[in-house]
C-alpha cells in the first residue's frame, strides 16, 4: 500500500509523477482521492482518474505504462491525495493476459450505514452488494466516508487478513482512539469488527484471504522466485511487455 496524504501541489508546467516502466506478476489499484492521476500503457489503455474514480490494471505476463499527475491539474496546482495498492496474484495467474480498467466515481455501487455513513464497495461483497472489480483470490475492499459519528459493524470470514487506512478523522475502538495516517492491522482470528466512526472519518478497508505462497520480488516484479524475476528483467528488456508512444 502506497498512500499519498492529502499534500498541495503549486502550479506547474513540469509533469510530476512516473515515467514509462514495466510490471509483471500483480495488481495495481489507483484510487484518486483529491487530484486527479493521468495514465498511459502499453495496452493502449490511458485515461485521467478524476477524484473518486478507481483504476484497476493487472499487470500479469507484463504491461508497461507511465503515471503523471493530469495536465489539467498541473495548470491549477491544488491538493493531491491518492492510495495505490499492489495486490499479489496467486502463481498460476501471474502470467494472465494483462488487462486494465477504469471505474468511474458514480459507477462504484454503494451502501448507506446509518444516517451519514457511505461505504464504497471497490471489490467484493458487502451485505449481497457486488463491488466493481472482480479479483483472482477472494478479496474485500471498501472505503468509507461518514459525516456524522456514527457505529459501524463489519464483518468478515475467520481466517482473513484485514487492514485498515484511516485517511481522515478518528475511529474508537473499545477503549482506543486511533487517528488519520495510521494503518491497523487485525488478527486474522475475529470475524467481527465494530467500531464508531468520528470527525469525519474517512478510511481504506481491505481484507483478503492469504495466498500463502513463496514471494520474490524486485523493483516492479512481483513473482515466486529469483529465476522469474531474471526472466521479467529479460522480457522488458528484450520488449516483450510492449512499449507506450511518447507524446
Ligand atoms: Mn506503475
Amino acid at each position: 500500500m502506497d498512500y499519498a496524504p492529502p499534500k498541495n501541489f503549486n502550479i506547474s508546467s513540469l509533469r510530476r509523477g512516473v515515467g514509462e516502466h514495466p510490471h509483471r506478476g500483480f495488481e495495481t489499484v489507483t484510487f484518486a482521492y483529491q487530484g486527479e492521476i493521468e495514465h498511459r500503457d502499453s495496452l493502449g489503455g490511458g485515461g485521467i482518474i478524476k477524484p473518486g474514480d478507481v483504476q484497476w490494471m493487472t499487470a500479469g505476463n507484463g504491461i508497461v505504462h507511465d503515471e503523471f499527475h493530469s495536465l489539467e491539474f498541473s495548470k491549477k496546482g491544488g491538493i493531491f491525495e491518492m492510495v495505490q495498492l499492489w495486490i499479489n496474484l496467486p502463481k498460476k495467474n501471474k502470467m494472465t493476459q494483462p488487462k486494465y480498467q477504469g471505474i468511474k466515481a458514480r459507477n462504484i455501487p454503494t451502501a448507506l450505514l446509518g444516517k451519514g455513513t457511505n461505504l464504497r464497495i471497490i471489490a467484493g461483497n458487502f451485505r449481497g452488494i457486488n463491488g466493481s472489480f472482480t479479483t483472482y483470490t477472494p478479496i474485500n475492499i471498501y472505503d468509507l466516508v461518514s459525516k456524522k459519528d456514527e457505529d459501524i459493524m463489519i464483518n468478515f470470514k475467520c481466517g482473513t487478513n484485514t487492514i485498515i487506512l484511516i485517511m481522515k478523522g478518528e475511529m474508537k475502538i473499545e477503549n482506543s482512539v486511533f487517528k488519520k495516517n495510521h494503518i491497523l492491522i487485525f488478527e486474522p482470528t475475529g470475524e467481527d469488527i465494530a467500531f464508531k466512526a468520528c470527525k469525519g472519518f474517512k478510511c481504506l478497508i481491505l481484507n483478503g484471504e492469504p495466498i500463502n505462497e513463496p514471494i520474490f520480488t524486485y523493483g516492479p516484479f512481483v513473482m515466486n522466485t529469483k529465476k522469474e524475476i531474471h526472466q521479467a528483467i529479460l522480457d522488458f528488456e528484450s520488449g516483450k511487455m510492449g512499449s507506450i508512444n511518447k507524446y
